[in-house]
C-alpha cells in the first residue's frame, strides 16, 4: 500500500453469545457485509473452559453456505446430518457445504483441554451452487509456510507459494498469520481482491496502523501488499475475495436471495422436515428457528 494511500477503515466487531460462550463476530458488522464470498466471521476465547461443560451449539439447519472452521487451540467434535462425527485439533479444519440443507451440532469433548480457541467463518455460495447436495469436509493438512518471521497457515486458496485443499467456489483467500515474536512481514495480495483482517490474539500493526482484538481492517480491492508488524507473540486472520456480486439475504443460519426461501426453510427446520435430516448422538434439544420478520430485504457490499 502506498504511504501516501489513505488508511484502511477499522471497524468494530460485535461480541454475542454462542452456546453459552462469548464471541467476537467481525462480520457481518455495521458497515460490512461481505469481504468476498466471506459473510460471517465469529472469533470464539480464547476462553478457560476446565472444569465446565465448555462450547455446546445443539443441532440448527444452515442452507447456502459453508461453515468453516478453524482450530487453534482445544478440540470441537462436529456431528451432522450426514452422519459425520468428526473431532477437530489444532491445526485443522472442518468445512461443510450446506448447499439446500443441512444441520449440524458443536460441542467440546467429554474430556477437553483447559483452553479453546477457535474461528468461524461462512461462506456464501454462488447461485450456481448453492441448491447442491450437501456434504462434509475434514482436513488435517493445512500447509503452513514461514515467511519473515511470520507462520502462514494457508486456510483457503493460494498464497506464499502453497495451495489449501480446502474446496471453495469462487475466487477466496484465508491465512492464519501468526508471529511467535516480533515480527515485519510483507504480504503479498491478489490485487482483484478485496481483503479484511482481524487480530486474534496480542496485537498487530496493519498497513502502518495498529489493530487490536475486536476490530476489523477492510481493504478495499487494488492492493498489491499489506504490511504487518507485531511486537511479540500475536495472531491475526486475514481473509479476502474477489468482490460476491450477488445480493445475499443472510438471516439466522441461513444464506439465501430473498425471504420466501428463508420462511420456507424455517418453517421446515421446525416441522421436523426430511430437508434436513437429524443430527444423531447430540445430548441436548434442536434449536427452533426464529422466523423471519417482514420486511426483510437482500444487501451486498
Ligand atoms: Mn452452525
Amino acid at each position: 500500500m502506498p504511504d501516501d494511500a489513505p488508511p484502511p477503515p477499522v471497524l468494530a466487531a460485535r461480541d454475542s453469545d454462542v452456546g453459552g460462550m462469548l464471541v467476537r463476530r467481525a462480520l457481518p458488522t455495521r458497515g460490512r457485509r461481505l469481504i468476498g464470498a466471506w459473510c460471517f466471521l465469529d472469533q470464539a476465547g480464547p476462553v478457560e473452559i476446565a472444569g465446565g461443560p465448555g462450547m455446546r451449539v445443539g443441532p440448527h439447519p444452515h442452507i447456502g453456505l459453508q461453515t468453516f472452521t478453524w482450530m487453534i487451540e482445544g478440540e470441537l467434535l462436529h456431528r451432522d446430518s450426514l452422519g459425520h462425527a468428526q473431532r477437530i485439533a489444532p491445526g485443522q479444519v472442518n468445512l461443510m457445504t450446506a448447499g439446500r440443507g443441512i444441520a449440524h451440532s458443536e460441542e467440546s469433548p467429554g474430556a477437553h483441554g483447559p483452553r479453546v480457541l477457535l474461528a468461524q467463518l461462512w461462506i456464501a455460495l454462488p447461485d450456481r451452487v448453492r441448491h447442491c447436495a450437501p456434504s462434509f469436509e475434514h482436513h488435517a493438512d493445512i500447509p503452513v509456510v514461514a515467511h519473515q518471521g511470520l507462520v502462514a497457515s494457508v486456510l483457503v486458496g493460494s498464497a506464499l507459494g502453497a495451495r489449501s485443499p480446502v474446496r471453495v467456489h469462487s475466487p477466496l483467500v484465508g491465512l492464519d498469520l501468526l508471529t511467535p515474536a516480533a515480527a515485519r512481514a510483507h504480504l503479498p495480495l491478489e490485487v482483484g481482491f478485496e481483503h479484511g483482517v482481524v487480530v486474534l490474539e496480542g496485537e498487530a500493526t496493519v498497513a502502518g496502523q495498529a489493530l487490536a482484538p475486536g476490530q476489523l481492517m477492510y481493504v478495499p480491492p487494488g492492493h498489491g501488499a499489506l504490511t504487518l508488524e507485531t511486537h511479540g507473540r500475536a495472531r491475526a486472520l486475514l481473509i479476502g475475495g474477489a468482490p460476491f456480486e450477488e445480493p445475499v439475504l443472510m438471516f439466522w443460519n441461513y444464506v439465501a436471495r430473498t425471504p420466501d426461501e428463508i420462511a420456507e426453510a424455517a418453517a421446515q427446520w421446525n416441522a421436523g422436515d426430511p430437508r434436513f435430516g437429524e443430527v444423531r448422538g447430540f445430548d441436548g434439544p434442536r434449536l427452533d428457528s426464529p422466523l423471519p420478520p417482514p420486511g426483510l430485504r437482500a444487501s451486498s457490499g
